[in-house]
This record gives C-alpha cells, structure tokens and sequence, in this order.
C-alpha cells in the first residue's frame, strides 16, 4: 500500500515529487522503509538518503566531540580560578568581619571618649558653685561627677595610636586598589559577568 501522497501515476516514474521537507520520493516500484523518517524511497534513493544522514551523524558527531574538547579545557582553566575566588571570599569575610568588630569597638570607646568630654564641661558649674558658696549646688554637681566618674572606663590617650597618617591612610588606598585589579582580573579572565537573562526579562516585561 502505497502512502497517500505517493504517485502511482506510472508515466511520472523517475520524476521526483516534493515530500515537503526537502526530502523526494519517486515512484520507482521497489520500496525501502527508512528507519529514520518513515518514508517509502527506492532503492537509489534509500542510499543517497542513508548516505547524507550518515554524513549528518558524522558532522554532528565532530561538533559535539570537539564541543566536549573545549569544554574540558574550559573547566580546566575556570576550576582553579573557583578555587581561588572562593579563597578570596573567605578571606574577605573573616576581615570584614574582624573590620566590623573594631568599627563596633571604636564607636563604643568614641562614646566614653564623648561622655568623659561633657563631664569636662561640667566641672566650671562646680567652680562656679564653690566660688560663690552655693553648696547645695556644688555638692549636686559633685555627687553626679564622682558617680559618671566611677563609673566610667579610664581612657588614657597615650594607650591609643596617632590618628591615621598620609602614610597609612595612602596604605589603605593602595590595598583597595590592588584588591580592584584582581577582581578585575579575575572577572575578565573568567568571561566576565553576564546579565541574568531571566532577570533582564522580568525586567522588560514590567515595562509598561
Ligand atoms: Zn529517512
Ligand atoms: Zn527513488
């Protein structure tokens, strides 16, 4: 039985007819069943339709084994790479954190340091008080000096370093700028940072 769109008009035979993917069927009588498409084709035209889909397979196999290749090579070079951004992070997170422990510590000591200064400003009341005799007033003042007093922590400035010279100040800068130049590295070595696709069209799509 001959398919639908199959001539059995004899006097066609050897003309070619459109199967309509660029494929053709003739109407030779001997019939092959290609395994691959399903389609009725001569004999002749069986192993010229086998050979190109085995031309196909072999061209398709080439781009995929050499595809393989370069993608070995790609994970060759970018694991190593991983490892040390991995590495880097891990390093700046301790930092940063240590960072924050000292910021924490600095505002905490900036606070006393403040409290320490009013209660400088405090003691002109206490002279003026005693000055004048007003007692009860001196003796109030002196109460809340002697307990903020107690109480406070003893900062002394020879126990802390100078404020930060050009010199460390152009240290810090020039290790900010080092850390710039290998991530920059880093980033182009690796192929660089690609927009999220997904995020670029939700993007666009909440465009008006
Ligand atoms: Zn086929
Ligand atoms: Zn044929």
């Amino acid at each position: 039985q001959a398919p639908s769109n199959f001539s059995t008009d004899f006097s066609a035979a050897g003309t070619y007819f459109s199967a309509g993917e660029g494929e053709s069927q003739c109407s030779y009588s001997i019939l092959v069943k290609c395994g691959h498409c399903d389609k009725n084709l001569c004999d002749v035209h069986f192993s010229d339709h086998r050979s190109k889909f085995q031309t196909e397979c072999l061209n398709l196999l080439s781009t995929v084994e050499k595809d393989a290749k370069e993608c070995e090579q790609v994970s060759a070079k970018l694991q190593p790479w991983k490892a040390q951004i991995k590495n880097l992070i891990e390093f700046i997170g301790k930092k940063k954190e240590h960072l924050e422990k000292l910021l924490r510590a600095t505002e905490q000591r900036l606070e006393q340091a403040a409290a320490g200064s009013s209660r400088g400003a405090e003691t002109e009341g206490l002279k003026k008080s005693l000055q004048s005799f007003q007692l009860k007033e001196a003796k109030a003042i002196s109460d809340r000096l002697k307990a903020a007093t107690a109480e406070a922590p003893k900062l002394e400035s020879k126990a802390f370093g100078s404020p930060p010279t050009s010199e460390q100040k152009k240290e810090i800068e020039a290790c900010k700028s080092k850390l710039d130049t290998v991530i920059d590295t880093a980033t182009k070595t690796c192929g660089g940072i690609q927009n999220n696709p997904i995020a670029a069209n939700n993007c666009y799509v909440s465009k008006p």
